[in-house]
C-alpha cells in the first residue's frame, strides 16, 4: 500500500484501497488473512512528517484454541501511524534520535509511504491472545479426541485421560 508523497498535503490526502491479503504475511496455519484488507483514511504531511489516521477491515481465520477447527474472525479496527523521512532519522537532527523512541513512528523513503507494516501490526493487535470459535465451544474429548461440538462420543468420566495421568494412578496405587 504505497502512497507517494507528492500527492499528500497539508489538508490531507483521503483514500479507500483494498491490499491483497499477500502482501502482509500473516499466513500461519493458527492464524492467516482470509479476506484482502480495506483501509480507508487519510494522510496528512505536517512539514516533513506524515500522519496516517485510517479504518481497517479485513476477516482472519484462526484456529480455535479449545477444538482445533479453523473459523473466521472479523476485524475492523482502527489505525493510526506517524511517518517520517526515512534520510533524516538519526543522522542530521539530533532531536530525531528523541522521537525514534516513540513506538509508532514509521519511515518513508523520499517519494513514497508504505502504510502496510502499520496496518499489518494492527491486524495482529486485533487477535486475542486466546481465541474460541465461540464462547460455548465444547473443545475435544481429552479422553479420545473427537471434537464434541459436532456430538457426545462413547467415552465415559472413568475412561483414562492420557498417559501422563495414567502414570499419576499407578504410582497412587503403589502407595496404597
Ligand atoms: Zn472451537
Ligand atoms: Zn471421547
Amino acid at each position: 500500500m504505497l502512497f507517494d508523497t507528492d500527492e499528500i498535503f497539508e489538508e490531507g490526502l483521503d483514500f479507500d484501497v483494498r491490499a491483497k491479503k499477500e502482501s502482509f504475511g500473516i499466513d500461519q496455519p493458527e492464524c492467516s488473512l482470509a479476506e484482502d484488507v480495506d483501509v480507508s483514511g487519510s494522510l496528512k504531511k505536517t512539514g516533513k512528517d506524515i500522519f496516517l489516521t485510517g479504518r481497517i477491515k479485513t476477516e482472519l481465520s484462526l484456529e480455535c484454541s479449545r477444538c482445533l477447527e479453523p473459523f473466521r474472525f472479523p476485524v475492523a479496527t482502527g489505525v493510526t501511524a506517524h511517518f517520517v523521512p526515512e534520510s533524516k532519522a538519526g543522522k542530521e537532527h539530533g532531536e530525531v534520535e528523541v522521537k525514534t523512541a516513540e513506538v509508532d513512528i514509521e519511515f518513508y523513503d523520499e517519494r513514497r509511504v508504505d502504510i502496510t507494516q502499520p496496518v499489518r501490526d494492527q491486524i495482529l493487535l486485533a487477535v486475542p491472545l486466546v481465541y474460541v470459535c465461540k464462547k460455548d465451544c465444547k473443545g475435544l474429548c481429552p479422553h479420545c479426541g473427537k471434537n464434541l461440538n459436532s456430538g457426545p462420543c462413547g467415552c465415559s468420566e472413568d475412561t483414562p485421560i492420557d498417559p501422563r495421568l495414567e502414570v499419576l494412578k499407578s504410582l497412587k496405587d503403589k502407595l496404597k
